[in-house]
């Protein structure tokens, strides 16, 4: 395992407590973190090292003058040392495509939401 714990440049951002040899882990591999940065909600923890975070925004209608509800769902690197569950509210910072669909990497676990799913 290595020893040395990496600093991912991102303000507010602190080392999580355990380690781990994932080299797509920001903090123990090789990754590198840089673009967008965001918050959302844990949605399904059941792929291994990664989790599907949703975003719920207001999109305003111009039409009817009013706020629709969407949400996006944004897959992300869930590296060991971090293992967030579903529920948990996470930050996430954007990286290379580390595959098909995933560009993004978990931070950090912010807090909970409770009830389990949603957001
Ligand atoms: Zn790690």
């Amino acid at each position: 395992m290595p020893a040395k714990v990496k600093n991912v440049g991102i303000p507010g951002v602190q080392p999580p407590e355990r380690t781990c040899d994932d080299p797509n882990c920001p903090f123990h591999g090789t990754l590198r973190v840089r673009g967008l940065t965001l918050r959302g909600v844990v949605v399904s923890a059941k792929m291994q090292k990664t989790v599907v975070v949703a975003r719920d925004y207001l999109h305003y209608n111009r039409k009817y003058m009013r706020y629709e509800r969407r949400r996006s769902k944004i897959h992300a690197h869930n590296p060991p040392c971090i293992n967030a569950k579903e529920g948990d509210i996470v930050l996430i910072g954007e990286t290379r495509p580390i595959s098909k669909t995933v560009a993004f990497v978990v931070l950090a676990v912010l807090g909970r939401v409770e009830g389990g799913k949603g957001g």
